[in-house]
């Protein structure tokens, strides 16, 4: 029963994000598909396909977890503007929270949740944290771009193993934030310095990984050829691109429309 009634709220809180985020802007890209799968793309924004596989119970779970992460760390980054950056909460409420001296101050202001759209390249996303960190300079803040992934233990131990990890593995991830970096330039002028922020779901360990800016002019590159690629209609299975790893199949909500051969 639980976990029928759950079931119904998630799909419940999927179409109302659909709706807040994506309704009426079904023909953009979107940045979080960056790197993935370029036959994914085209089946999404530009043939603006339904679904054919949507994700099933347990990873609308698992999705959720993350979606409650984020907004656990975006909550608690604006408490911290509240306390230090005064421009949310009213006086006196900001003034118990500060007496409860809460949280250390680091001079930074922060900004969550942000859209970005780049409408040459057709992309449009949504990225997790701007800070501007006066720190240095009180008059020329640093300009730092975050985006957080929650991870299970085993890809979370691959990232941070010089073993394990492969240059490929974290491609999407840093083209991702590269894209919210392109982005964001119009904004804020050069972004000074970018990262992911790695949430292990498994034991609940936080590690930052600094992402090199060279993956903004990367995401450029990157939207400019799947926008050449797509004028010559749905690209061919290429691995490396469509998809660009085998695992990526097995989670995409477009595999009975795509039916990639047995190998994928
Ligand atoms: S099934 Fe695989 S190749 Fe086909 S669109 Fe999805 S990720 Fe791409």
């Amino acid at each position: 029963m639980f976990e029928n009634i759950y079931q119904d709220y998630l799909l419940v809180k999927n179409e109302e994000n659909r709706k807040a985020r994506y309704d009426g802007n079904e023909g953009w890209y979107h940045a979080s598909g960056a790197g993935l799968c370029s036959r994914k793309l085209y089946f999404e924004s530009v043939e603006k396909a339904q679904p054919t596989n949507p994700p099933n119970k347990s990873s609308m779970r698992k999705m959720r977890v993350g979606t409650i992460l984020h907004e656990d760390i975006q909550n608690s980054l604006i408490l911290y503007n509240n306390i230090y950056n005064n421009n949310i909460l009213q006086d006196n409420i900001k003034h118990d929270i500060s007496q409860n001296n809460i949280t250390q101050e680091y001079n930074v202001k922060f900004d969550v949740e942000g859209e970005i759209r780049l409408p040459s390249l057709n992309v449009r996303g949504f990225y997790d944290v701007v800070s501007k960190d006066f720190s240095a300079d009180k008059d020329a803040p640093k300009v730092k771009l975050y985006d957080i992934k929650t991870t299970a233990n085993f890809s979370f131990a691959r990232k941070f193993s010089s073993k394990l990890s492969s240059p490929q593995e974290n491609r999407n991830h840093y083209l991702q934030l590269g894209t919210y970096g392109l982005g964001l330039r119009e904004k804020y002028g050069d972004i000074d310095q970018m990262s992911v922020i790695y949430y292990n779901k498994d034991n609940s360990t936080m590690r930052e990984v600094v992402v090199p800016n060279m993956f903004i002019d990367e995401a450029k590159r990157y939207w400019y050829s799947i926008n050449e690629e797509h004028s010559r209609g749905l690209p061919g299975f290429n691995f490396g691109t469509s998809p660009a790893n085998a695992w990526i199949c097995g989670y995409c909500q477009f595999k009975s429309r795509c039916n990639p051969p047995p190998k994928f």
